[in-house]
């Protein structure tokens, strides 16, 4: 028999399996042109799998650039061509999947948009019926971890093998660091469920801004993320979408080279120096945990008290105090005022949930 030549689905299992994944393209297809220079800049890097390009665009509002449709995907054929890269959009809709597949787009992804509506997810698994192509899945808007193994169990369910997560951030109300909050927890958590799958950042949609995506790329690879996807585009400032956030592929480049790829597996002698820390921090663990029990049962005996003398539970004056003691003696620690509020608003929701039962028992 005679050896045949590797195929463009085998190109694609070949980078789908590739550590870290690294995916770059604008935001926005948007000119034949600005696809084919983005593209060959990003090919010249050496150091990107596949190239991404948006062809409907979700807009959160009305007036500003849809995306170029049907008739950019030509372009993508074109720019695989050129970069040698396969190429990756965005589907939402069956019709959106039936385009992609007949223009043999080689990745699809279900854009953070979608991935929040049942409905919407189905009607693309439905219409992934029987196709062999990889599809990335986003995590929701919404900080749900639920929608978003709703939306992977239903892409399985329609018979699609390979499977990947992005995490590309959850949004909120009002101005913060980021566009969309990291919440690497939540990511962390999807690691834990599904330890198998992949799983790459976004920083690019976390970030909405030039300015920090590196180190939000960084932190993803110390946790142990499988790759990355970034907005590249030849000329970021002239952006129809995304224009804040996307970097020219020089600076791709500069950025891939700085990272510092960190691996899961360490030697032998490394274990033994990590175990020895780890064994103090379980230690630690287990000390605070008694603490914390002994705290609760102290806790109980003043809603014992409030209960016999008709008290409310929360007394907002004790509670400002107790804030701000601990954020003097935590700023002397080294500990953020933001990881004191969570964890005394933790612990104060643990006691106050105990002192109810005492008083309605
Ligand atoms: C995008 O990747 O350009 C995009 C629209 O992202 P998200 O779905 O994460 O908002
Ligand atoms: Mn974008």
């Amino acid at each position: 028999m005679q050896a045949t030549e590797p195929t463009t689905k085998d190109l694609v299992q070949q980078k789908w399996n590739k550590r870290p994944l690294i995916i770059a393209g604008p935001c926005s297809a948007e000119t034949e042109e600005q696809v084919m220079q983005t593209a060959t800049g990003i090919a010249q890097t050496g150091k990107v799998d596949i190239l991404r390009a948006g062809i409907w665009k979700p807009r959160t509002r009305p007036g500003s650039f849809e995306g170029i449709g049907t008739k950019g995907l030509p372009w993508l054929q074109q720019a695989r061509k050129v970069s040698g890269l396969p190429v990756a959009i965005e589907v939402a809709t069956a019709k959106q999947v039936e385009d992609a597949l007949h223009f043999d787009v080689d990745v699809l992804w279900i854009g953070a948009r979608t991935t929040v509506n049942p409905f919407s997810v189905q009607e693309v698994a439905d219409a992934l019926k029987g196709a062999d192509v990889p599809v990335l899945i986003k995590n929701p808007i919404n900080p749900d971890l639920e929608l978003w193994i709703g939306a992977m169990e239903r892409v399985a369910k329609a018979g699609i093998k390979q499977i990947g997560l992005i995490h590309r951030g959850f949004s909120s109300y009002g101005n913060t660091e980021y566009r969309n909050a990291p919440m690497w927890h939540l990511a962390i958590e999807m690691k834990r469920r599904f330890p198998d799958t992949m799983l790459i950042n976004d920083p690019s949609h976390i970030c909405g801004r030039r300015d920090i995506l590196l180190d939000v790329a960084q932190q993803a690879i110390n946790l142990d993320f499988d790759g990355l996807i970034i907005e590249t585009h030849i000329d970021p400032d002239n952006a129809w979408s995304d224009a804040k956030q996307q970097v020219t592929p020089e600076r791709l480049a500069q950025m891939l080279e700085t990272i510092i790829w960190r691996k899961e597996e360490t030697s032998e002698e490394l274990n033994a120096a990590l175990e020895k820390l780890r064994q103090q921090i379980n230690h630690l663990d287990d000390e605070l945990m008694q603490i914390i029990g002994q705290r609760m049962k102290i806790a109980e005996k003043i809603g014992q008290y409030k209960k016999e003398n008709n008290i409310t539970i929360l007394q907002t004056n004790r509670w400002n105090e107790i804030l701000e003691r601990a954020y003097q003696r935590g700023d002397k620690l080294g500990l953020s005022q933001e990881f004191i509020t969570k964890y005394f608003d933790a612990v104060h929701m643990e006691s106050i949930n105990r002192q109810n039962k005492i008083m309605n028992s």
